[in-house]
Order: C-alpha cells, then sequence, then structure tokens
C-alpha cells in the first residue's frame, strides 16, 4: 500500500533498523521505544489489523509468532521474560494500519494496562 509506512519499511523506501527478515515477515526497531528492546514484527502482506485476518493466514501468524520467539532468544531476554502486544482499532491504541506485534523487554511491565 502506497502511503503506508511500514509498507515503505519494507520496501526499503525509509530507513529502520531490521533485526530479522524472511520472505514473508521482517521485524525492525520501533522508532519510539518504551522498553529497553522494543521490536516490531509484521508480515510483508498488508492486512491492516488483527481484524482483517482469517484462515488464510494461519501458517504467516504462526510463523510470525515463532520468529518473535526467536528475536526473543537472540536479543537475550527470553529467560527474563518479555510481552507481546496486538494494539487493534481505535479502542485498542493502533496507530499504524498495518498489523504488528510489539515486542517490549528489557524491564519489568505492570498489569493492566493503561
Ligand atoms: P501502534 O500504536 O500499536 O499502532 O504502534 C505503532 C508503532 O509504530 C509505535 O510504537 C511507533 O513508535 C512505531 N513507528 C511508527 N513509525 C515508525 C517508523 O518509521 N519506524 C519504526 N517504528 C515506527
Amino acid at each position: 500500500m502506497s502511503d503506508c509506512i511500514f509498507c515503505k519499511i519494507i520496501n526499503k523506501e525509509i530507513p529502520s533498523q531490521i533485526v530479522y527478515e524472511d520472505d514473508e515477515i521482517i521485524a525492525f526497531k520501533d522508532v519510539n521505544p518504551q522498553s529497553p528492546v522494543h521490536i516490531l514484527v509484521i508480515p510483508k502482506e498488508h492486512i491492516e489489523s488483527l481484524n482483517d485476518i482469517n484462515s488464510n493466514h494461519s501458517d504467516l501468524i504462526g510463523n510470525i509468532f515463532i520468529t518473535i520467539k526467536n528475536i526473543a532468544e537472540e536479543l537475550g531476554i527470553d529467560e527474563e521474560g518479555y510481552r507481546v502486544v496486538n494494539n487493534c482499532g481505535e479502542f485498542g491504541g493502533q496507530t499504524v494500519s498495518h498489523i504488528h506485534f510489539h515486542i517490549l523487554g528489557g524491564r519489568k511491565f505492570s498489569w493492566p494496562p493503561g
């Protein structure tokens, strides 16, 4: 999608700090980190939000979560723990309309979120 900032990152039209990439997934550092480790994991397919996935995306979503686990291991936050967040829609706090999963780590988080 031409006006999507994350599609521009996928297409290398704007710079990002990529930590993982394969044919269907890319992961990069969040530009405004909320914790010492803050990575965004996204599919290369432009899917607007969690509301837009269906059974055709089962393998993709599974691979995203395996990628999240692998990145957490590589960044050394797996043993102390970390948080995975998907914000969906306005009330969920989604600001970029390209589905993405936040990996947040390197500090302790509270519950419930604000
Ligand atoms: P959301 O609020 O769940 O939609 O998360 C969007 C995230 O994208 C926020 O944490 C932003 O800091 C991040 N973000 C927005 N633009 C960029 C960028 O160009 N590079 C990296 N992260 C970005």
